[in-house]
């Protein structure tokens, strides 16, 4: 490709709303383009990224020997009827009516839709296990949508299903799946972390999220030091045991707050943006446990929480699951349950926090005086378990190491619940109906690209994997315009590289070399070859791979074996 074919969006201008640098960056680069908040255009630059995402996953499924499909969006609410989630599954999801006033809704993720294909496609055991997916859009009416495509509400999902007649058949195919999420998250070249989840609202017993590992994640997991126990926080706190650290037994109460710090002194204490914090509270527990919550309202609320929880929190407005970003007895940990569902978002030791006391949110307003027993009417708060750095593991080994993760793939065994609910059934070997065994796994495809630009980027912009680069070479000729013999060259070397299957990107814009080096940096082309007039007498070019501080020359002859 040539920059005259494929002009570049590069942009100077970062959008208010962009908090974290994947989202900066993807809008700087040209990447995306916001349409509506959580809704985004792929621009051409972008769009190679993610279909390299997608293509990647889709080799790797199919040596796994799963078989695409593709199902539609538009999904008929009888179906999430029986299976009782057209009530349960809350504002997330994104509900329509046609035009005979009949209720659908755009699939947030396809459970119902893949059981009712098994329900009629299947009848035979002899069929089973078979393994079905697809690399669709989906819809999810976020909350907060934030962070560009990574928190979106469109976005693209690769979603697998398997069907089986046995524990053991779905135990083998979870173990292909968690090796296969594991080849592809290895050949996007991202360092990432597979760890045990709570399977949550979709049900089942065993699950794991694979993590992206990344400062800005919004998901604490905890590490053992010594073992390779792993896990996302909450479950790491359900697994603890008991004995390695006493519940604490507290009654959390608002301590009346005067103002006497601002967000900004409050946010800048915990090394937090101002933007992030809704609002900040301090409560003091029975045994003098002072805990600081900043809360930031954008955090998305589980649905059926939501639910629960809605009169709960609308005297103070909390618009979703409280973080905290301070620790309470001085050491990161996190609270639960007292019904807010607390989560630790940062490893940070706070000191001094008995002198720290703040009420305000930000239009000014004071929550002095609340009780938060009689006014929110929470019930009394039992049991803090917290799961901190440097707490021994679940599994005894070594010691517990906070990080934080983007979610970005996530396995589950469904068990029967959505084939029991839809009856779904095949004949088994002994002639007898028999319900099929599931399970779901997922990896969410746009949120891979913001995640590999989070993971791994520089103040001079992104820096792509190999996999994943748009193109693997930019060529910068030096005044190509005013030179015959440079721009056969430029031209021979262009060729030559494409002949051997590396993407190439031809600078061919009549701009000055600075403005070439710059562009091509934030878009994070990992090699660089400028080619010159002076190089031409060498009979060389000048080669800087994206991290490398200095410009290396290497022979014309060798460039395309160089770089291969
Ligand atoms: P999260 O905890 O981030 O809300 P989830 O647990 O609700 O994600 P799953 O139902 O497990 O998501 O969906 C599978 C994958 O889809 C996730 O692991 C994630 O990578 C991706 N995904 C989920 N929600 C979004 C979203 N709003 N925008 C982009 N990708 C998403
Ligand atoms: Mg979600
Ligand atoms: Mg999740
Ligand atoms: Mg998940």
């Amino acid at each position: 490709m040539r920059t005259s074919q494929f002009p570049l969006n590069t942009v100077k201008e970062i959008p208010a709303d962009a908090e974290i640098a994947s989202h900066k960056l993807m809008i700087r680069a040209g990447l995306i383009r916001k349409l509506a908040a959580g809704v985004y255009t792929w621009l051409p630059l972008g769009l190679r990224v993610l279909r390299k995402v997608e293509q990647i996953t889709r080799s790797e499924m199919n040596k796994a020997g799963a078989l695409e499909v593709m199902m539609p969006a538009l999904q008929p609410a009888e179906l999430w009827q029986e299976t009782g989630r057209w009530e349960k599954y809350g504002p997330e999801l994104a509900r329509l009516k046609d035009r005979h006033d009949r209720d659908f809704c755009l699939g947030p993720t396809h459970e119902e839709i893949i059981t009712d294909l098994a329900r009629n496609e299947l009848k035979s055991y002899k069929q089973l296990p078979i393994t079905y997916y697809q690399i669709q859009t989906k819809f999810r009416d976020e909350i907060r949508p934030r962070f560009g495509i990574m928190r979106s509400r469109e976005f693209l999902m690769k979603d697998a299903y398997s069907f089986h007649l046995s524990q053991e058949s779905l135990n083998e195919t979870y173990e292909v799946m968690y090796q296969t999420y594991t080849n592809i998250f290895n050949r996007f070249g991202l360092k990432f972390r597979a760890v045990i989840a709570d399977s949550g609202s979709i049900g089942g017993a065993v699950s794991h999220e694979f993590h992206v590992l990344a400062d800005s994640g919004e998901d604490a997991i905890a590490f053992s030091t010594l073992s390779n126990y792993a896990a996302n926080v909450e479950k790491a706190e359900a697994l603890a045991p008991t004995s390695a650290r006493p519940a604490a037994t507290a009654t959390l109460q608002l301590v009346d707050t005067p103002n006497q710090h601002s967000i900004a002194e409050v946010s800048a204490f915990f090394g937090v943006a101002p933007e992030q914090c809704l609002k900040t509270l301090i409560v003091r527990g029975e045994d003098n446990i002072l805990v600081a919550l900043l809360l930031r309202g954008d955090h998305e609320l589980n649905p059926i929480k939501a639910e629960k929880l809605d009169g709960v929190l609308s005297p103070l407005q909390f618009a979703g699951d409280a973080e905290i970003l301070a620790a309470c007895n001085c050491k990161p940990g996190s609270l639960g349950p007292i019904g807010l569902n607390i989560k630790v978002v940062a490893d940070r030791s706070v000191s001094n926090l008995a002198d720290f006391i703040c009420g305000a949110n930000q239009d000014g307003k004071h929550y002095s005086g609340v009780n938060w027993e009689r006014d929110l009417a929470l019930p009394e708060i039992a049991d803090i378990r917290m799961i901190c750095a440097g707490d021994p593991s679940p599994d005894g080994q070594g010691e517990i190491t906070i990080a934080r993760g983007i979610e970005v793939g996530h396995i589950f065994q469904l068990g029967v619940k959505y084939s029991e609910a839809m009856q779904a059934a095949v004949i088994n070997e002994a002639g007898k109906n028999q319900i099929m065994i599931m399970g779901c796994y997922g990896i969410g495809i746009s949120r891979i690209v913001a995640a590999a630009i989070e993971q791994s980027h520089d103040e001079r912009g992104i820096i792509w994997p190999n996999e994943l680069a748009p193109f693997q070479v930019a060529i910068c000729p030096m005044n190509m315009h005013k030179s015959d013999r440079l721009l056969e060259t430029v031209e021979k070397v262009y060729q030559e590289l494409q002949d051997a299957g590396i993407e190439v990107l031809l600078d061919d814009r009549k701009v000055r070399a600075g403005f070439m080096f710059s562009d091509m940096e934030l878009i994070g082309i990992p090699h660089r070859i400028v080619i010159g007039d002076r190089g031409l007498d060498s009979g060389t070019v000048e080669y800087q791979g994206r991290l490398d501080k200095e410009s290396q020359e290497v022979a014309f002859a060798d460039i395309v074996s160089f770089i291969k």
